[in-house]
């Protein structure tokens, strides 16, 4: 029997067409697209809804890749909007809230980068900074870069023993476009790395099913092994979901 691609469902940034005001366009970064694809997985592309409910999507995907996106809107984690909050997308967050929870209750592996981290932190029970220029003043570093976004801009230091350690040592030089951040990590998520400001960069669960990244791995695996690697582990988690499916079938 020939090994099936794991199937990795990527949640798609919605936006408008010009001169055709009833469409919705979904856009995904090539970047991410291509190294999904380059590891022998097929992107399946998921538009937000709120009339399917997330539940009914997990068995359609063998791994979740939460990418970057808007602000996560601050009822989801308990709180009232604060000044330094910027666009949200509340139908988006609440479909990949389930399908996080979905995914994770079936054993299935969830990788998340940037918005991603933020809304998988929230899914599982955390919450986060709003705006980190008003919320956080002592973070030093600039985490909304000014340089090209396939460029690395600051470093983050990588929490002893973890997963992420294996790939990158005690070490990473990253690329930075958010200004939200992780206030209370979630019960069962542990900091894997933080900004030189102490900003949480990186967050994975002790059985390794759920790993998250503030920064953008997908504009740098071109140019950084170790950032391929974060991706080639995922594809791997995802790979043995998909052989296991295909058992029980
Ligand atoms: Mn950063």
């Amino acid at each position: 029997m020939t090994k099936r691609r794991p199937r990795i469902a990527v949640t798609a940034t919605a936006g408008e067409v010009p001169q055709m005001p009833a469409m919705t366009a979904y856009n995904e970064s090539d970047g991410l697209l291509e190294v999904i694809e380059s590891l022998g997985g097929v992107p399946v592309i998921f538009a937000e809804t709120e009339r399917v409910p997330p539940e009914a999507y997990t068995q359609l995907f063998d791994g979740f890749i939460a990418p970057g996106g808007c602000d996560v809107a601050p009822h989801f984690y308990g709180e009232e909007p604060r000044r330094g909050l910027g666009r949200t997308t509340p139908v988006r967050d609440a479909f990949e809230i389930g399908v996080i929870r979905a995914a994770r209750s079936q054993g299935l592996p969830v990788f998340g980068i940037c918005r991603g981290l933020q809304v998988i932190n929230v899914a599982l029970g955390g919450t986060l900074y709003q705006d980190i220029p008003t919320e956080l003043p002592g973070s030093f570093v600039q985490h909304s870069q000014k340089a090209a976004p396939d460029r690395p801009v600051h470093h983050v230091s990588i929490e002893l023993g973890s997963r992420l350690a294996a790939i990158f040592g005690e070490e990473a030089f990253v690329n930075s476009r958010h200004h939200q951040a992780v206030k209370d990590p979630a019960p069962s998520l542990a900091v894997a790395a933080r900004a030189k400001d102490g900003v949480v960069e990186a967050l994975e669960s002790g059985d390794g099913l759920v790993s998250a990244v503030q920064w953008h791995p997908e504009d740098l695996w071109q140019r950084d092994q170790a950032q391929r690697r974060l991706f080639e582990v995922f594809m791997d988690l995802a790979a043995a979901a998909a052989a296991k499916r295909t058992r029980f079938l």
